[in-house]
């Protein structure tokens, strides 16, 4: 079992390219800690660092309080799992599971052992004489999970284990390789780029953004799925975490008789807000205000906050999408300064029941309960709570 703890992690290629600035995070004994974010946030970057198989160029990488920044891969008892998991086609399923112990010169009978437990474990233990050829996706990739256990590792490295499988086995599989976690409690960090799949598997998750010269650092926040949804550090989080995500929209706020006022800029919508010291600090300045989508409440015409026509409505069966145009400036989230001089509509999203699906074109009333709107800083994009 291991605790492993990034220290100021950066790495900058030969070319230029930051990849990775200033990251810094701990991983506890027996956590699963996930790393997701948008293509080339530096999630694989950082892993392949925990591997060894890149150099930092700054900051220092723990294993169990010990220092392992020049230590060689194969000293550091980590197990790797890759999305294409190259099983060899030439051998069975037992040999596949037992060749890296082999290679390390592991007794016989002790590689028996371990690769049943392993097959039992994964449910693998009927299909040990056959050839990865005659497997479906799902049993390939457990046997690559199995040539990952059978080394008891101190902690699994995995890099989108999962994405050449089809949607439904992905599901299926994430439940598995969650299960396994919890019972073979080995401290497991994991990469993807699916949001639902880092909610659903991680005890933490963080959230990497890509990083530009002179920019801080792509950790953004890290925290229990959770505590990402509900409260956001900033823009960027708020926009990535959640689908459909969450809407964003530009305010003018006021103060007035001693309370708040907020105005959709560009929009004749105006509504009281619940503030807080940190928002009241804000009046006489635009803030962004977030809404996820099942924020938005169907009410009568003359309660509505929104009353716009539908644009398009997807009806999933268990909810409805609705989707409508306000006149505002939309919000880039991944730079809040980026768009103030963007004209036009804002395009948001509101959840609603089934039976309430309107058809398009039709005007859909709508109100939000404002205690629970998201505030954020304009130009920096950082939570205001
Ligand atoms: P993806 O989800 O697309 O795999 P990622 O978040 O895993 O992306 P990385 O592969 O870690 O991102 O890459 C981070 C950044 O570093 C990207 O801008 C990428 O182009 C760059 N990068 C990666 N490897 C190299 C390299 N060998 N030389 C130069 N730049 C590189």
């Amino acid at each position: 079992m291991a605790s492993m703890t990034f220290d100021g992690i950066g790495k900058t290629f030969p070319d230029g390219t930051v990849a990775v600035a200033n990251v810094s995070f701990a991983v506890a004994d027996g956590e699963f800690v996930v790393l997701v974010g948008p293509s080339g946030c530096g999630k694989s970057t950082l892993l392949r660092m925990a591997a060894g198989l890149e150099m930092l160029n700054s900051g220092r990488l723990l294993m169990n309080n010990t220092d392992v920044t020049e230590t060689e891969p194969q000293d550091r008892d980590i197990a790797m799992v890759f999305q294409n998991y190259a099983l060899y086609p030439h051998m069975t399923v037992y040999e596949n599971m037992a060749f890296g112990l082999q290679q390390r010169k592991t007794p016989k009978r002790k590689i028996d052992e371990l690769v049943r437990d392993a097959a039992e474990m994964l449910d693998l233990t009927r299909y040990l004489e056959r050839k990865p050829g005659a497997l479906s996706g799902g049993q390939r990739q457990r046997v690559a999970m199995g040539r990952a256990i059978v080394r008891h590792p101190m902690a699994f490295l995995m890099d989108e284990p999962l994405s050449n499988l089809d949607a439904k086995l992905r599901v299926q599989m994430r439940g598995e390789l969650k299960l396994l976690n919890q019972r073979l409690g080995t401290t497991t960090l994991y990469v993807t780029h699916d949001q639902v799949e880092a909610m659903t598997m991680g005890d933490r998750v963080a959230v990497l953004k890509p990083v530009f010269n002179g920019q801080d650092s792509n950790l953004q926040q890290i925290d229990t799925p959770q505590m990402l949804y509900d409260q956001p550090a900033n823009l960027f989080v708020a926009g990535f975490i959640g689908s459909p995500a969450m809407n964003f929209v530009r305010v003018e706020l006021n103060a007035e008789a001693g309370s708040l006022r907020g105005a959709i800029t560009g929009a004749e919508i105006s509504f009281p807000v619940p503030a807080g010291a940190a928002l009241s600090a804000y009046a006489g300045r635009q803030v962004i205000a977030g809404i996820r989508p099942e924020m938005f409440q169907a009410c009568p015409e003359r309660e509505a906050l929104f009353n716009e026509q539908i644009a398009v409505a997807e009806a999933l069966g268990a909810d409805t999408f609705v989707f409508f145009d306000i006149p505002s400036p939309p919000v880039n989230v991944n730079d809040a300064e980026d768009s103030f001089t963007h004209k036009g509509k804002n395009r948001l999203v509101a959840r609603i029941p089934p039976a309430l699906t309107p058809t398009p074109n039709q005007r859909l009333p709508l109100t939000v309960d404002l205690e629970k709107l998201h505030w954020f800083d304009p130009t920096t994009g950082v939570a205001i709570r």
